[in-house]
């Protein structure tokens, strides 16, 4: 049975009713040397925000299919993307759905495609709605009308085959639903994306997403074993093989389709037994180069670890600022100045998950990489500090925004080569992306996922809020072009785990090519021939579809 966790926050991260974390004085002084002062502005209220909605385009109900109700459409208007976050704290919401649709099966999907044809009205699959891209906003330039499919009723383990390690869930299922399902098994998937209480399998799927310890136990494309995918074309069952030489592999055209090609309703999991030992101990290394190099022989060591994160020298001031300025911080800092690390110290925290005497060797062999690149170790608090909080940091965006600063995060992965170049163009493109209007930009990364070949960056940027909604609209895309062009260029994928949705799409030709994309926009036509699904996402809206509705 699902478990009812708290509804969130309509235009935030945090739980409806809650109030945002503290933010230390210690990081808030932090903040205002670096990029001034906060301007909080007004929070938009819902109230308000359902007066002013448009009217539904549908003036029933359609036999008792869909929601109408406003405050219902308002939620699922927006993703958590920083433009959604500004359209949503404003009040100024652009489009939203014209109704909600909860189907509870495959039949009822299907019939929801019967009724976006016959309705002319588009479809936008949603699962958690945590897409940081863009990924279940209405399209701006769609003239259609807009039912989201909430997968809400999808929920909850339908099949387990434990000689196998296969479990079959409805798309809809929440992260902690899985994990509790799996429990009394002794079993888990291990996908725990910062996301995870509020995300989906089937987002998950649908876009590609990374686990925190995707190391370990592997990305979405390395669970996600099969499952069932409704398009308006038909139904594309996908067996759950090992492995199979049978022709190119329709799970990976799935994977990252972004509801372009179909509505995943239900997808069988590689399951593994849950780990007897995790141990996540830090260490320090002198400064990012070393740090850098570190991250790198430990990739290439093929130790049992299930996460690697190192941090730049700034982002690690950060974490720390955030932490407070306790004694047991005081006691640190003093440690690596005695242990010569510094002048820019850079965190690196290794999870290691299995049996004991794997986690034993694997902590040791760190500890070694380490030391020899000049790094010290300082035990687990650090890292137990970062599991207890793991999914609470993004409450931080709720407290920052209430002291006036937008925060958002991009993502990409390139190989060890470029890694360094990379990192520092991508740096110095948000750091100087405001000169321009003589505001700064805090901006930090770290590598979040290490790969034999190379490696993830994830960047997080912080700038003040401007007095118009617009304003601080355009000065995100500002920063996210500088940054996107500056990926593009230095060799990196626009998304290593966030996907493509709507933000990421002017960068994807860089990538796939231009045959690349006009074979996906085949699919999509193939899947979807009269383009029901999820206009905009992924791929531009096919032109020659837009002139047949006309
Ligand atoms: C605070 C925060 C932290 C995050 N951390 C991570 C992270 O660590 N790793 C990571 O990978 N991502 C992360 N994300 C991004 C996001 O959570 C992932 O992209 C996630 O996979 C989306 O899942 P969802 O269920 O919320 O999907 P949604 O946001 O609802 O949808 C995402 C996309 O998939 C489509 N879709 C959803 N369900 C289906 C379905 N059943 N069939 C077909 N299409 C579907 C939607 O149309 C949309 O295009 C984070 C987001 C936030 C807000």
């Amino acid at each position: 049975m699902p478990h009812h966790w708290p509804v969130r926050r309509w235009n935030g991260w945090i739980d409806e009713g809650a109030l945002p974390p503290h933010v230390s004085h210690e990081a808030a002084r932090l903040l205002e040397a670096e990029i001034g002062p906060g301007r909080p502005n007004p929070d938009a209220r819902l109230d308000d925000v359902v007066a002013a909605l448009p009217s539904s385009a549908f003036a029933d109900d359609a036999a008792g299919r869909l929601s109408l109700d406003p405050a219902d459409r308002i939620r699922h208007a927006r993703g958590q993307s920083l433009p959604d976050w500004i359209a949503l704290r404003s009040g100024r919401l652009g489009r939203a759905p014209d109704a909600v649709a909860r189907p509870a099966d495959g039949s009822e999907v299907r019939a929801l495609f019967g009724l976006a044809r016959d309705r002319g009205t588009s479809l936008i699959p949603y699962g958690g709605g945590t897409s940081v891209v863009g990924g279940v906003s209405p399209d701006p330039d769609d003239d259609r009308p807009t039912i989201t499919v909430a997968m809400d009723a999808l929920g909850g383990l339908r099949g387990l085959d434990e000689r196998s390690g296969l479990a079959t869930f409805g798309a809809g299922t929440l992260g902690p639903d899985i994990e509790a399902a799996l429990a009394p098994h002794g079993l888990t998937l291990g996908h725990f994306p910062q996301s995870w209480e509020g995300s989906t399998l089937g987002g998950w799927v649908a876009a590609r997403s990374a686990g925190q310890q995707s190391t370990g136990f592997g990305r979405i494309e390395a669970l996600f074993a099969g499952g069932s995918l409704e398009a308006p074309a038909g139904t594309l069952e996908l067996p759950s093989h090992p492995a199979s030489a049978a022709g190119p592999d329709l799970r990976q055209l799935i994977l990252g389709s972004e509801g372009r090609f179909g509505i995943l309703t239900e997808a069988t999991v590689r399951v593994v037994a849950r780990p007897r030992v995790e141990a996540i101990p830090s260490w320090f290394l002198p400064d990012w180069p070393r740090a850098i190099e570190a991250a790198r022989d430990i990739a290439r060591a093929g130790l049992p670890l299930s996460m690697v994160r190192c941090s730049t020298p700034l982002e690690t001031a950060t974490l720390l600022a955030l932490a407070g300025d306790g004694r047991s911080l005081r006691a640190l800092r003093a440690y690596l100045r005695f242990r010569r690390i510094g002048p820019e110290p850079c965190l690196l925290i290794a999870a290691a998950t299995g049996g004991e005497k794997l986690v034993e060797l694997a902590v040791r062999e760190v500890g070694s990489i380490v030391r020899r690149h000049g790094g010290t170790g300082v035990g687990g608090s650090l890292g137990r500090q970062w599991l207890r909080n793991r999914f609470r940091t993004p409450d931080l965006r709720d407290a920052l925004w209430d002291l006036g600063y937008a925060v958002d995060t991009l993502e990409t992965a390139v190989d060890w080569r470029r890694l360094p170049d990379l990192a520092t163009a991508v740096g110095r493109a948000l750091r100087h992306g405001l000169e321009g209007e003589d505001e700064r930009v805090h901006a930090f990364s770290h590598l979040s996922h290490v790969y034999p070949s190379g490696s993830s960056l994830y960047a997080t940027y912080v700038f003040r809020v401007a007095a118009d909604p617009d304003e601080t609209l355009d000065r995100w895309r500002r920063l996210k072009t500088a940054a996107s062009e500056a990926i593009v260029e230095h060799g990196g994928t626009i998304s290593h785990q966030h996907g493509v949705g709507r933000d990421h799409r002017p960068w994807l030709a860089a990538e796939k090519g231009e045959l690349g994309l006009a074979v996906l926009a085949d699919v999509a036509r193939r899947l979807d021939p009269d383009g029901l699904l999820n206009p905009g996402v992924l791929l531009g809206d096919d032109p020659g579809l837009r002139a047949n509705r006309r």
